[in-house]
């Protein structure tokens, strides 16, 4: 890892997806790290989260966030027509910082790292910095 971290890059397939990021995010640490990791994503319609990643419950992110948010009527839509991606992605912010413990994600026993694509399907790439 160089001083401006690591990346990988997230192959989506669906407009709406939550993808579990977390095995992705510890292979990227060093062994000896411990501090924080900060999991970043240079995108404006892509969000980063942390919580469960039960199969059920990532389809009931994408639902709650596909109805939480109208498809349609918002004024970006006369740009570029993705309106309601940038404001799923805002719900849940571009980033996420986890603690990092001799180099392993010191994270809860319930608890992902989630990349949540909201104007897929795209390539996407996520930073790690520790
Ligand atoms: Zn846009």
């Amino acid at each position: 890892m160089t001083d401006t971290g690591t990346t990988f890059t997230v192959e989506t397939d669906r407009r709406t997806q939550v993808v579990d990021i977390t095995e992705r995010v510890a292979a990227a640490l060093p062994e000896d790290a411990t501090g924080t990791a900060t999991v970043f994503v240079r995108h404006t319609t892509v969000g980063v989260t942390v919580n469960e990643a039960e199969s059920r419950l990532l389809s009931d992110f994408e639902s709650f966030l596909e109805s939480a948010v109208a498809d349609e009527g918002w004024q970006h839509d006369q740009l570029d027509g993705n309106a309601d991606s940038h404001l799923r992605a805002l719900l849940c912010g571009p980033s996420e910082t986890v603690p990092v413990t001799d180099g392993r994600l010191d994270l809860g026993t319930w608890q992902s790292v989630l990349v949540v694509e909201c104007d897929g399907p795209q390539s996407r790439t996520v930073e790690i910095r520790v």
